[in-house]
């Protein structure tokens, strides 16, 4: 198909431009009636037609792609994927319209029908690790809640030796046709919500559902160097597929508890590193504390408050990375508060010999 090429839905639809929406919808499922592949058997064409009048519809029965292309808008050009649509897309409601057959329609256009398999859902659970776990990796078990079949009915939903039936009210088909002024509507069924079978032995163990949940523990490893708020995505992990389909994934979020004294910068960790003025002023050699063990980190004579020192590769390693952040220590520097009277007059005779003025840079009379 040409994605480019501009066409004029509404002539594919055969109706006005001024058509109301429920026109279009009727003249739509009357096209789809005609052209489905089904009721053509082999009829390259009516193939084609069909395709047609799928984009069409997915773009005028949207009031707001409709307006857009009415305003000459080139879906195409935009990545507009033309009959990409399925149930989830449409909802229910919207699609158990002027005609019941509507699962019969589709047939042959691979979309989600309701007796088709289906992936499982995706899952998802947050888990906690503290900020040593996150630097060094850890493996731990996590507890997963899994919807699965009933153990007891197998997932039928009915008592052992006894079977589900076929629901009176729909025959099986799962709706019911209603009518309405001159359309007779079909609805969802309400006696048997669509499934199209009902039980009237419900399994104890359920309740009719032919679901329960399993809680099992799931090992997961989780990669050194990652970070608060990451995702984990754990493949086929999530709940199982339905009749048959694929399972779902299983989402882990990782938080990542503070440290108490370590604060994390991308891959560098930043550690704040008080020092009295006198080791400030003198230099000295300090421990400092680093995730793996201490190290120890040179402080020059005449290092300033907000100084920050870099010991290189004493990060977080930087995940499917090679490498590794830094530590930045940062000096704060402490000035005492409570004096002792010798305290006092010992700085008080360096203040007399100090020459040193920190606001030498102003203007003079300050
Ligand atoms: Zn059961
Ligand atoms: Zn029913």
């Amino acid at each position: 198909m040409n994605g480019r090429q501009f066409k004029d839905f509404y002539k594919i639809l055969g109706v006005d431009r001024n058509a109301s929406q429920e026109e279009i919808k009727r003249a739509y499922f009357n096209l789809a009636k005609k052209y489905h592949p089904d009721r053509n058997p082999g009829n390259k064409e009516a193939e084609e037609k069909m395709k047609e009048i799928n984009e069409a519809y997915e773009v005028l029965r949207d009031p707001k792609k409709r307006r857009e292309y009415d305003q000459g808008f080139d879906f195409f050009s935009q990545g507009f994927r033309p009959g990409g649509f399925g149930f989830e897309d449409i909802g229910f409601s919207d699609f158990f319209s002027p005609f019941g057959d509507i699962f019969d329609i589709f047939t042959g256009f691979e979309r989600t029908r309701p007796s088709a398999s289906r992936r499982g859902r995706d899952l998802s659970v947050t888990i906690r690790i503290s900020f040593e776990d996150a630097y060094r990796g850890v493996t731990t078990r996590v507890p997963i809640s899994r919807e699965v079949d009933c153990p007891v009915c197998g997932g039928s939903g009915a008592r052992v030796g006894t079977t589900s039936k076929r629901c009176p009210d729909c025959q099986g088909r799962g709706y019911v046709a209603i009518a309405q002024g001159p359309f007779s509507i079909s609805r969802t069924c309400p006696r048997c919500m669509g499934v199209g079978t009902i039980i009237e032995n419900p399994c104890p163990n359920c309740r009719g559902t032919g679901k329960s949940t399993e809680t099992q523990k799931v090992t997961v490893k989780v990669p050194a160097g990652i970070d608060d708020g990451a995702k984990i995505r754990l493949k086929n992990m999530g709940e199982p597929g339905l009749r048959g389909g694929p399972p779902g994934d299983l989402y882990l979020n990782v938080r990542v508890s503070p440290h108490p004294f370590f604060k994390r910068e991308n891959s560098d960790i930043l550690l704040d590193l008080p020092l009295s003025f006198t080791e400030a002023a003198l230099g000295t050699n300090i421990r400092i504390p680093t995730v793996n063990g201490e190290v120890t980190l040179k402080i020059p004579a005449g290092t300033q408050n907000d100084q920050v020192f870099r010991i290189r590769g004493k990060g977080f390693p930087q995940v499917g990375r090679f490498g590794r952040g830094d530590m930045l220590v940062k000096v704060k520097v402490s000035v005492p508060k409570n004096l002792s009277r010798q305290e006092r007059e010992l700085l008080k005779k360096f203040a007399e010999i100090n020459r040193e003025n920190p606001r030498s840079s102003w203007p003079s009379k300050h």
